[in-house]
């Protein structure tokens, strides 16, 4: 029975990162076959495919002193466009309206003055996103774009989340900024990821392998089952027990309380609580040039199956075999798609977006895939849900961090962050350093 001091669950991001900053004993267990959690890559056919968009935004300046060295990454200026009204318009939406039919624009920009006109008489702020969305925007942009992209996205209606989420992931331009980018190109470069790092060669798997490689300790295939957090093991699918002082779980919270031997009734009912979004997504190898050199694509259409389309090897080339191009499309939670219907309208968007038209003898690789947890939903019950687990979790001494450890919406980044701030924590708690 092995017993360690620290014992990290999950070897994504924030598991490798605590284990790099933690000066002490400590393992990980991960029933995946390799580092990386989300951030891996897979090949086929010479095309490679991270588990969609993986884009590495570094801005945190300790996480660029510590891991921006261990591999040369290219810096790339974000190019990502929303296919409307059959042409491409610059994103974010809400500050470029400029490309617009003009119809739609001056709703747009008409709809807009009205909700600002309403916030200066005093409308209150509100709580769901849904709200949100027509109190800094109007009515013209939340149907054009807000309301449909999200629907897709969430599969779930606007108003039965909170705006919880959005303060870094949706930029609110305020009325001069959406009427100047209703006229000019002033606005291009708005949103959370104007620029990111990328590895040259091999996906973002590359970046995840950069970090594993220099540490050890860390156990593969090896699916964890229970979880005593008394007595303090662990117990893998193989029946073995792992002994801990200090535990750091980065399992998706929800499947994690159901792991918990003898949690407390009202854990387990706020687990259960807990939503999220699956994903459906593919990984499309196509002949010839894809999406006009853009890095992806919005598409807000609801009766396209994707709500998002990217491009790996126009951000960088060695992604996909001369000439060749390799995707990931992204499927709508919205309605369920035969993989049939989901590749045939799939390559009619990109012929309609260009360059080339696309057809079926063009497709060397289309693999369906699917992510279990992929956005956490801020519905209503979610403070009130997660903060019961987390209270639980505090008195048992375990720490639950990363994006479905912590049970919110976060990137790379913030994983890496979250090991290095608990790396400090343990070893300022429980080792006096
Ligand atoms: C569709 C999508 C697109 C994204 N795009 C971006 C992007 O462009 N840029 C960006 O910065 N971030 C992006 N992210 C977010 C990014 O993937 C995460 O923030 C980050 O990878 C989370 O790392 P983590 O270590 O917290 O979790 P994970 O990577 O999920 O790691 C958790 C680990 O736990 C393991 N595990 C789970 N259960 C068990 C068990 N019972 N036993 C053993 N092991 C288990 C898993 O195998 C996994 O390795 C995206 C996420 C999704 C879903």
């Amino acid at each position: 029975m092995p017993t360690v001091e620290t014992l990290i669950l999950g070897a994504g991001l924030a598991g490798l990162s605590t284990k790099w900053f933690l000066h002490s004993e400590s393992a990980i267990l991960d029933k995946g076959d390799r580092p990386g959690g989300l951030a891996i890559t897979y090949e086929e056919s010479g095309y490679r495919f991270d588990i969609t968009g993986h884009w590495l935004h570094m801005r945190d300046d300790g996480v660029k002193e510590s891991f921006g060295s261990l591999l040369d990454m290219n810096s790339v200026i974000r190019k990502s466009q929303i296919f409307t009204h059959e042409r491409l318009i610059p994103y974010p939406f809400q500050s470029n309206l400029q490309l617009l039919p003009e119809d739609v624009k001056i709703r747009c920009v008409m709809d807009a003055v009205e909700a600002h006109v309403r916030r200066e008489k005093g409308e209150p702020e509100p709580t769901s996103f849904g709200d949100f969305v027509l109190y800094h925007f109007g009515e013209g942009i939340a149907h054009e774009f807000m309301f449909p992209y999200n629907k897709k996205l969430w599969g779930v209606e606007p108003n039965e989340i909170s705006h919880d989420w959005t303060q870094r992931f949706v930029p609110v331009p305020n009325l001069r900024q959406i009427v100047e980018g209703a006229f000019t190109d002033k606005h291009l470069k708005d949103g959370y990821n104007a620029t990111f790092s990328y590895p040259p060669q091999g996906g973002i798997e590359r970046f995840s392998a950069a970090i594993a490689s220099k540490l050890d300790g860390i156990h593969l295939n090896t699916e964890v089952v229970r979880i005593h957090p008394t007595e303090r093991w662990v117990e893998t699918a193989s029946g073995e027990r792992w002994n801990y002082n200090f535990l750091v779980n980065t399992f998706p919270l929800k499947a994690f309380v159901q792991l918990l031997v003898n949690a407390p009734t009202s854990v387990r009912t706020a687990g259960d609580k807990l939503r999220s979004t699956s994903l459906d997504y593919l990984d499309l190898g196509l002949k010839g040039e894809a999406l006009r050199g853009l890095h992806w694509v919005y598409l807000p259409q609801k009766h396209l199956p994707a709500y998002r389309i990217g491009c790996f090897s126009n951000a960088c080339p060695g992604m996909a075999p001369e000439g060749c191009s390799s995707l990931y499309v992204e499927l709508s939670n919205a309605v369920k798609w035969s993989l049939d219907d989901a590749l045939n309208q799939t390559l009619d968007a990109l012929s309609a977006i260009g360059p080339d038209n696309v057809s079926r003898e063009d497709v060397e690789v289309c693999r369906r895939r699917h992510v279990d947890f992929a956005y956490v939903i801020y519905d209503h019950a979610y403070k009130k849900a997660r903060s019961t687990v987390f209270e639980y979790l505090s008195g048992q001494k375990i720490s639950s961090i990363g994006r479905y450890g912590k049970w919110v919406y976060a990137s790379m980044e913030d994983a890496l962050i979250d090991g290095r701030e608990t790396a400090a924590r343990l070893m300022e708690e429980f080792h006096g350093e």
